[in-house]
């Protein structure tokens, strides 16, 4: 079966159309600015050229029309018809306490998504418009909603609670839901593959570093633990935004910089980060490995300050499962990152790790980069976020 895969923001829809059965991408891409003046569509069909056409978007259901049209363009496209494409897989941001499991669309699912637009304001409108886009264009098309939320849904209470009068709990649903779902989900279960051992007797640790960045614990094939919190502003510092900080602050820079909460907040995270920490150097890893290796102090500040960080995470994740077995690095950083994953696995010579700097060396392959006598190993994993929705449409359908 082909499935659509769509990823939908505010004024961008990243898609991939999917082969179930050999697990190929047959094409993606990638439209901009919807909505905006100067929108474009990127189109890149398997093996085929990249094409990047600048055509009027002015909303969500032109995009998609557009891609579409892609797909089956007489030249370029990969499928004859549209009903070639046996299903849709949406990822929506946030499905609340309502999804712990992918989910069918229909009339009642949209319902219960759209109750969560208020724990996540910028992304679920945006995935609902991409839905709602899609349905009329293929009324026919099953479509299926697979959450961020999701694989995190399994962690206990005391992981989910914060210390907050519990009245917040009862009536707004404040407490730890976790982000990047499938991607831990995806890289746990991969890593159980590489290993050969059973997923159900594992305790894993996932790193997801990229611009956005998390950590989960995966202990017998379940999520225990997870660092993003109600919303993706906790745990790690990350690109832009601070991670976990003292509460306090917020009052404190209010107080001096004379700032609301809004331009607080967009402080955290839009200019935060080791974006902060490099004096703004960068937010882009790529920019701050090549200043740490010129000596930039903003850089070398803001590397290790991230790594330290991802390591305390990594040291209360083994506390909570009492051990880890594996320890994976994935997302843009995790996968092509050897400075970032040695700083990391310095401070982890108590788990017995013993990394191999030659494998170490590894930029997005599946790879162990621990050595053989290692006690725990240590894994980079590329992600496969849309695979995994592809995977639980076909599961769906
Ligand atoms: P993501 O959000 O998963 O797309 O990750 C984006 C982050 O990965 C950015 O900070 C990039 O700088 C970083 N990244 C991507 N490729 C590389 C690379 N080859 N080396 C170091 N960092 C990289």
């Amino acid at each position: 079966m082909k499935i659509l895969v769509i990823n939908c923001g505010s004024s961008s829809l990243k898609f991939q159309l999917i082969d179930s059965e050999s697990e190929r991408c047959l094409a993606k891409g990638l439209c901009e600015r919807i909505g905006i003046e100067g929108s474009m569509i990127t189109y890149a069909p398997e093996g085929g050229e990249k094409e990047k056409t600048e055509t009027p978007m002015p909303d969500h259901t032109e995009a998609i029309r557009l891609v579409l049209e892609a797909l089956t363009n007489a030249k370029t496209g990969v499928v004859k018809d549209l009903k070639e494409i046996g299903a849709v897989g949406h990822r929506v941001v946030h499905g609340g306490e309502k999804f712990s499991k992918s989910a069918l669309i229909d009339e009642e699912v949209l319902k219960a998504v759209e109750e969560c637009n208020d724990l996540a304001p910028l992304h679920n409108p945006a995935n609902l418009i991409g839905i709602n886009a899609c349905r009329k264009l293929m009324p026919d098309t099953p479509m299926v909603a697979v959450f961020d939320t999701a694989f995190h849904q399994t962690m206990p209470e005391e992981a989910y609670l914060y210390g907050l009068p519990y009245e917040y709990y009862r009536k707004y649903k404040i407490r730890r839901y976790g982000f990047h779902g499938t991607s831990h989900s995806y890289v746990s279960k991969r890593a159980a593959q590489l290993l050969g051992k059973s997923y159900e007797e594992l305790k894993i640790i996932v790193c997801h570093l990229g611009n956005g960045a998390s950590v989960s614990a995966v202990k017998n094939g379940k999520c225990v633990e997870t660092s993003m919190g109600l919303t993706p502003l906790e745990g790690l510092i990350m690109g832009t935004r601070s991670g976990d900080i003292d509460p306090a602050i917020l009052e404190f820079i209010a107080h001096k910089e004379n700032k609301s909460i809004d331009e607080i907040m967009t402080i955290l995270n839009k200019q935060s980060g080791v974006l902060g920490l490099s004096d703004g150097l960068s937010s882009d890893f790529r920019d701050l490995e090549a200043g740490y290796h010129k000596g930039d102090a903003g850089a070398v500040r803001a590397m290790k300050t991230f790594s330290y960080r991802v390591a305390k995470y990594i040291g209360a994740y083994a506390a909570a499962m009492n051990g880890v077995d594996a320890i994976c690095f994935t997302a843009g950083v995790g996968e092509n990152g050897p400075l970032v994953r040695s700083f990391v696995c310095e401070y982890l010579g108590y788990l017995g790790v013993t990394l191999d700097p030659k494998a170490n060396q590894t930029r997005g392959t599946e790879t162990v980069i621990t050595t053989p006598d290692s006690r725990t190993a240590v894994l980079s994993i590329p992600t496969n976020e849309e695979l995994a929705i592809a995977r639980e449409t076909v599961r769906l359908v």
